[in-house]
């Protein structure tokens, strides 16, 4: 059987696609579109360095993580690479997932190109692991921690975790209209990190990757169901078609969801749709998408969680920082209940925003 697993980079200098072939055969194609210089703004000494330039192409510290989430994607259960080789071998997929470096702002989150090809980008790979990091990390230090300790009393109260989670919140939410390098390797990156901020900084690597993996599945589901061979007949159908996407997606990492990656695989499908609902005000999917909170909710309410989960709160976190940052007034409450609770409290007061602005 002819191995698949790709990823290519386009050297625009040489004006030629790169193609690297990780230590365990996974091959990436990265497509860098202008040239760049990497500018380490501190010359501090990190006790950790995951960055090898003969690996990780790309512009932003997110790059250290793609080869893994191409692995966890190929490997959602024993014998998906074989269903991913039959659509390249007898439906024109592309052995390759191409990461595109453009150093443009956020365009797209992923896409299946009319040429069978599953693409992803790095400026929104960024942004997805800002977001996993600011919701871990706000929610853990400002809610979770206070609330188990008895002292929260209805707001967060800053320290300097939080501050760094919310400096790359905002960084993240500037992505999304203009591109810029990435601040300050002093800030918690998957990339350059010492041992004091280690545990955020890999919890938070597992739910990125896990939200990279479900992108790529509801991709690959594109691919699997045909649903680029022929144009939905209504903005219902193509909703629809989204829908069926995100199952297939939730369905195939729900087979790893009773191992040690479940956890992390639940939380990534969470964070990656809270990474939608932040990219606009408007909580509106538009003609072909379906709202972004009803996403998230549809895949939360599929999770069977119990009613104390974390993910329940982390996913409520998303609109509360989707609140801070769109200026909408989206209050906890000082009484705390369960954190399934808050979250249809916070859903409720969302379905009022949209209905009334
Ligand atoms: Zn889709």
């Amino acid at each position: 059987m002819r191995t698949i697993r790709a990823i290519s980079f386009h050297d625009i200098e040489q004006n030629r696609p790169l193609i690297i072939v990780s230590p365990n055969g996974i091959k990436l194609l990265f497509l860098p579109l202008k040239n760049y210089l990497i500018i380490i703004m501190s010359n501090e000494a990190y006790e950790i360095d995951q960055y090898n330039a003969d690996n990780h192409m790309g512009k932003l510290p997110v790059r250290v993580l793609s080869f893994t989430y191409v692995e966890w994607f190929l490997k959602i259960y024993p014998s998906f690479i074989e269903e991913f080789e039959t659509e390249v071998q007898l439906f024109a997929l592309k052995d390759y997932i191409t990461y595109t470096i453009d150093e443009k702002k956020i365009e797209s989150v992923a896409e299946l190109t009319p040429n069978k090809n599953i693409t992803i980008f790095e400026t929104y790979n960024q942004f997805l692991w800002n977001i996993n990091y600011s919701l871990i990390v706000v929610y853990d230090e400002g809610f979770h921690k206070p609330s188990i300790n008895k002292t929260f009393q209805g707001n967060i109260i800053p320290n300097n975790l939080i501050d760094e989670a919310i400096t790359l919140f905002f960084y993240a939410m500037s992505l999304i209209s203009e591109y810029s390098k990435w601040p300050n390797y002093n800030l918690p990156n998957p990339e350059k990190y010492s041992h004091k901020r280690k545990q955020y900084i890999e919890n938070c690597n597992g739910s990125f990757v896990a939200s990279m993996t479900f992108i790529l599945l509801h991709e690959f589901a594109h691919q699997y169901y045909g649903h680029i061979d022929s144009y939905p007949k209504s903005n219902n159908e193509s909703k629809q078609l989204e829908l069926d996407a995100d199952d297939f997606a939730f369905d195939y990492m729900s087979k790893q969801f009773a191992g040690p990656k479940g956890k992390t695989m639940q939380l990534g499908i969470i964070t990656g749709l809270a990474s939608l609902v932040l990219l606009d005000s408007s909580l509106r999917g538009g003609s072909e998408h379906p709202d972004p909170d009803f996403r998230l909710k549809r895949m939360i309410e599929k999770m069977e969680l119990s009613d104390i989960d974390n993910i329940w709160g982390i996913a409520s976190f998303a609109f509360i920082l989707w609140g801070k940052y769109y200026s909408k007034v989206i209050s906890l409450p000082k009484i705390l209940e369960d954190s399934k609770t808050l979250f249809y409290k916070i859903i409720d007061k969302m379905s009022f925003l949209k209905l009334n602005g």
